[in-house]
């Protein structure tokens, strides 16, 4: 069985899950069970990253020791994910032991290889953030969170001779032209890599932090960010053990926002040339949720909280449905509560939900619910009805392996369109008043309970809970053979389906906030 790995990045446990982190996963969870669906193996990882000074500072804020506190945050995005229905396979924590000793691993081969090397490191140190900062950070020469003026410091550290690897990864990345996509990130690493590649910086004193995986070499220091972070993708590996990282590693797909694109196209491929690991298969770089209306917080992609969006819209599939209809993978995209609303009324609601229950209703009103035989030669309109969900397929095929999930859904919903006319082209609610028409209105049903059958197989991917809805409508079994029998066999003769339930309550849009409170005050 062919293999392939999804990866989300490990969430810094400094904040809780908000809209950009539910993205990223609610994609690789799609991608996951859509290879799972055309017969791959998968392994899913998702997780925390635990360790640093801002950690160490938000502990003793809130009165606690690290540990203590990465245990809560931790623990939040894993209940969250697993109340989301997410099917991560392995969920890592950059503190868990396997994961540590996989890192200093890692470091001694480098250490020992000649890469690492102890240098000089100066930089602007801000007290108040306990950080450095790159002379592009400050504003106006100042800290941009403490407005203060940083000193210049410098201290003994250890540093990966990442440089060394500037050729062979534009190299690498000329070869291979979708390493890094959509097109737009791959062009802006290259051109990035014109400039010549600094050595990296990989310790800190624990004279200064003690929140770190010791240097294995070097007990006084702590390794910093970069090996910690990034090398989790390949230690849930090694953890899980026979031959996952000869196997899953080369087929490995990340998947990342826009913001960490120079740590993974820059730092991490050089870091794996010099461990001697092959390069990920895939970096795939998503853009930004932005907030549409001036009128409301830039910060409240922060605070759209994925399981307040599911307890809303009675299930997670709505919110999912948005994510993934909404945003080009690779571009930015708007997001309001005025577009998801319309959204999931208008694509949900209207057009899937309506279509159901309306097949489904006619399917019990004129034959109790039990499927009528089709005959051997099919009217033009059935054919094409077939016809245009096989074309669904085909497309939804090429759009899923270039991640565009937008393109796939508007696919099926193509086809959805199609069925809907199809109704009215075949008027089955005129035809079964006339008594010799009552074996062709059975035909009509039957294909459009095929339509249903095949939705709640396109679907799966997208809407988990919806597909498993309809497939409980349909009275089907939850094993595969149903769904992947050819149109026109997918229902024993005198079948029985299920009556139609509400999928998808109409809903009002939120009112705006500030609109609330301006009328408050007249
Ligand atoms: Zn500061």
């Amino acid at each position: 069985m062919e293999r392939i790995y999804f990866t989300t990045p490990i969430y810094y446990v400094n904040a809780e899950p908000h809209l950009g982190h539910t993205y990223t996963t609610v994609v690789a969870d799609t991608l996951k069970r859509y290879y799972n669906s055309i017969g791959y193996e998968t392994f899913f990882l998702t997780g925390t990253d635990e360790h640093g000074d801002k950690i160490a500072q938000a502990a003793e804020a809130s009165g606690t020791d690290p540990k203590s506190y990465v245990d809560r945050i931790s623990n939040l995005f894993r209940t969250t994910w697993d109340n989301c229905g997410i099917a991560y396979d392995h969920f890592i924590r950059t503190t868990d032991n396997y994961h540590k000793e996989f890192v200093q691993k890692i470091l001694q081969k480098i250490y020992d290889a000649g890469d690492i090397y102890f240098g000089e490191y100066g930089g602007f140190y801000c007290y108040g953030c306990e950080r450095f900062y790159t002379e592009k950070e400050l504003v106006d020469g100042k800290c941009p969170d403490h407005q203060t003026v940083p000193d210049y410091i410098s201290e003994k550290n250890y540093f990966f001779r990442m440089s060394k690897y500037q050729q062979p990864l534009i190299e690498t990345i000329w070869s291979k032209p979708d390493l890094i996509r959509p097109e737009r990130y791959r062009t802006e690493v290259l051109a990035f890599l014109r400039e010549p590649l600094e050595d990296l910086c990989i310790s800190r004193p624990t004279s200064r932090l003690q929140w770190g995986i010791p240097l294995p070499f070097d007990a006084n220091y702590v390794t910093y960010v970069w090996f910690d972070a990034l090398l989790n993708y390949v230690s849930a590996l090694e953890y899980r053990g026979g031959d996952s990282v000869q196997s899953f590693w080369p087929k490995a797909q990340h998947l990342i926002a826009k913001d960490i694109l120079k740590p993974h196209a820059i730092y991490w491929p050089t870091m794996l040339m010099a461990a001697g690991l092959p390069l990920y298969d895939h970096l795939n770089v998503h853009g930004y949720w932005v907030m549409d209306s001036a009128k409301m917080s830039k910060s409240l992609g922060n605070v759209v909280r994925p399981l307040e969006m599911k307890e809303r819209f009675k299930g997670m599939d709505p919110f999912r449905y948005f994510l993934l209809r909404e945003m080009a993978f690779g571009q930015d995209a708007k997001f309001s509560d005025q577009a998801l609303v319309m959204r999931i009324n208008a694509d949900l609601a209207n057009n899937l939900g309506n279509f159901v229950s309306r097949v489904l209703a006619m399917q019990e009103k004129y034959f109790a619910g039990a499927v009528q035989p089709i005959g051997a030669n099919w009217a033009a309109e059935d054919s094409q009805l077939r016809g245009k969900f096989a074309q669904a397929e085909d497309e939804l095929t090429g759009h899923m392996a270039e991640l565009q999930f937008h393109r796939a859904l508007e696919a099926i919903w193509s086809a959805l369109d199609h069925a809907n006319r199809y109704i009215v082209q075949t008027a089955p609610y005129t035809l079964i008043k006339d008594p010799g028409k009552q074996a062709r209105v059975g035909e009509v049903l039957h294909h459009l309970l095929e339509v249903i059958r095949t939705l709640s197989r396109l679907l799966a991917p997208f809407l988990p809970d919806t597909a498993r809805e309809l497939r409980g409508m349909l009275a089907l079994p939850q094993g595969q053979e149903a769904l992947f029998a050819p149109w026109g066999q997918g229902f024993q003769p005198g079948h029985k389906i299920n009556g139609p339930k509400i999928l998808f309550p109409r809903l009002e849009a939120l009112p705006d906030p500030l609109e609330v409170k301006i009328n408050n005050e007249s």
